[in-house]
């Protein structure tokens, strides 16, 4: 049985404690709460898209950063649109519907 302050672990499946950051068991690093290595990945691209689109969006950063390369150019050349196309962007990225060049969303999750 699992208890209150118990978690599976995500690698043998072996009761750990809750706050284990490594399973004593078979030794693999846990995954932050509620969360997969994946989705961490995808946030912390989100959160760097969307911080490049803020400071750097003008010069289409954030476009060549998710590999929008040919939009990139075109942002940086026109200075992202004269600011409409970066905020654009921005509202965009923010609301989580903005995707990389290989189509997949780019969210906080
Ligand atoms: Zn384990």
């Amino acid at each position: 049985m699992k208890l209150e302050n118990e978690k599976y672990c995500q690698e043998c499946g072996e009761i750990i404690n809750a706050k284990a950051e490594i399973c004593p068991k078979c030794g693999v690093r846990q995954a932050a709460a509620g969360m997969t290595p994946d989705q961490q990945q995808n946030q912390n691209k989100w959160i760097t898209t969307l911080l490049l689109c803020w400071f750097l969006g003008v010069f289409g950063v954030h476009r060549f950063y998710t590999g929008h390369t040919l939009i990139g150019v075109l942002q940086l050349i026109t200075f992202g649109g004269c600011g409409i196309w970066t905020i654009i962007d921005l509202i965009v990225i923010a609301l989580g519907n903005f995707k990389d060049a290989e189509g997949r969303p780019i969210k906080n999750n």
